[in-house]
């Protein structure tokens, strides 16, 4: 058995333990779950970044999940900064999210016909977001931003969209696309599988650049449909933009008559209630929810105006459909988690434990001269091996900081911190965590920060 493990490790991988460093934590039954795995699923996976290819090990198999703490299948347990990669903004296995979908289910789990569940969630996220009239339920987050899309193409009858490098937004065709070089470019494909005409129709140009958007829109006058952007990009490290930058993107688009899209599929209902819309005050044309609004069920939505909501089908010629959409479950844990969600005070001291606890770590890293940053928002956090006072545009990033990364990662889980295995991903605080893990975790960290800088 111990040799299948190791195996699996690169033998580049393996440490020369410094003092400080942990033995690595024993991970038998996962690496065994693995091998298994990857005779059935390709990478042995259903989500690439669940292989672990960016850090070392096997990757672990979760068995089970409370409140802010999870457990592998050989029984270590983890404080978890990952949280689902952002939906379990209450923690694990909430007792009124479990209770509610309990509930539910004992009336059966899916209809094909409406329920008033839907209606239900739809007008607790209506009546408290200012930015929204309609909505429309999906089963995931691509599967809304595709919509919303197809929405604004149809909308304004043009194809052309815009996006910016480094905003992911799912994996659907016209979006996994990339910048080729230059300040405007049509994308180049980063996928296989996705036609040329494809990427001809997304333009990619960089964040926080003016000049870039408008040159997109000189060269492409009366073809945008649609510009797309996460308002707070935390899909690629987390690349916060200037407020002013975020108001010249709504204008820019006003002025030429294309839409705004706010793809807020991991900072809905996490930067506050109204998500960044609310958090920015700016008012987009259709804002794109996943996540969080599924309180760990499938769960994606898109949303506007009444009157942009009227091209959709059937009310409208856009067509869009789901034979799971607004399943009852589904929305029956999307209900528990928003009604938690809504309450006073939620927010501010959820993001109030947050700013203690990322300031801290900032506050020990400088006081050792560290070369490393955290960026905060809300309760989503990253942690950047820099020096850089901001860090908003993809480039900005240097891959080859991701080495200390992987270190860090591995020191972490051997101290019982679970972060998202890969160092351009950020990390979530949910209400689970209580002050007393997040003073352990920030334990935790300093101690690998030292390691990692070879410090201690
Ligand atoms: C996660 C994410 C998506 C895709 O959602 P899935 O549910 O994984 O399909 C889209 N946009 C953003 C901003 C995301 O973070």
């Amino acid at each position: 058995m111990f040799d299948s493990i190791k195996n699996i490790f690169n033998s580049n991988d393996e440490p020369n333990l410094v003092y400080g460093e942990k033995p690595d934590i024993v991970r038998e039954k996962s690496a065994e779950l693995y091998e298994k795995a990857k005779q059935y699923f390709p990478g042995g996976v259903n989500s690439p970044v669940r292989a672990f290819k960016s850090v070392f090990g096997t990757p672990l198999f979760i068995e089970k999940g409370d409140g802010c703490r999870l457990w592998d299948a050989d029984g270590n347990e983890f404080i978890d900064f990952c949280c689902s990669w952002g939906p379990l903004i209450l923690g694990h296995n909430h007792p009124k999210i479990r209770e509610k979908v309990i509930e539910v289910m004992q009336n059966g789990m899916s209809f094909g016909a409406p329920t008033s569940l839907e209606t239900e969630l739809a007008e607790l996220i209506v009546k408290n977001n200012q930015f929204l009239e309609k909505i429309r339920f999906t089963s995931s987050g691509t599967e809304a931003v595709m919509s919303a899309i197809r929405l604004a193409r149809g909308a304004t009858k043009r194809d052309k969209i815009i996006k910016f490098e480094g905003c992911y937004h799912g994996h659907s065709d016209s979006l996994l696309v990339k910048a080729g070089s230059g300040l405007v470019t049509f994308g180049e494909t980063s996928s296989a599988g996705i036609p040329k005409a494809f990427a001809d129709d997304t333009i990619v140009v960089s964040l926080n650049d003016k000049n870039a958007l408008k040159e997109a829109f000189s060269q492409f006058k009366d073809q945008i449909a649609c510009v797309i952007i996460e308002p707070v990009p935390a899909n690629n490290g987390l690349l916060l933009q200037d407020k002013d930058y975020l108001e010249y993107v709504r204008s820019i688009c006003t002025e030429n008559g294309a839409l705004l899209i706010f793809d807020e599929v991991i900072s809905g209902f996490r930067v506050g209630f109204e998500g960044a819309a609310g958090y920015y005050q700016i008012q987009p044309d259709i804002i794109t929810y996943g996540k969080i609004i599924g309180g760990g069920l499938p769960v994606g939505a898109y949303g506007g105006s009444s009157e942009i909501m009227s091209n959709i089908s059937p009310e409208g010629s856009v067509y869009q459909a789901g034979t799971l959409s607004g399943n009852p479950v589904a929305m029956a844990a999307g209900i528990a988690q928003l009604t938690e969600l809504a309450k006073s005070g939620f927010y501010k001291e959820l993001n109030n434990k947050t700013e203690e606890f990322t300031a801290s770590i900032q506050r020990y890293a400088a006081s050792k001269n560290y070369k490393f940053k955290v960026f905060t928002i809300g309760s989503i956090f990253w942690f950047a091996f820099t020096d850089m006072e901001k860090v908003q545009t993809s480039e900005a990033i240097d891959p080859a900081s991701m080495d200390k990364f992987k270190s860090m990662h591995r020191e972490l889980l051997n101290r019982g911190i679970y972060f998202g295995p890969s160092g351009y991903e950020v990390g979530f605080i949910s209400a689970a965590h209580s002050k007393m893990d997040l003073e352990k975790a920030k334990r935790a960290i300093f101690d690998c920060l030292d390691i990692v800088f070879k410090n201690k």
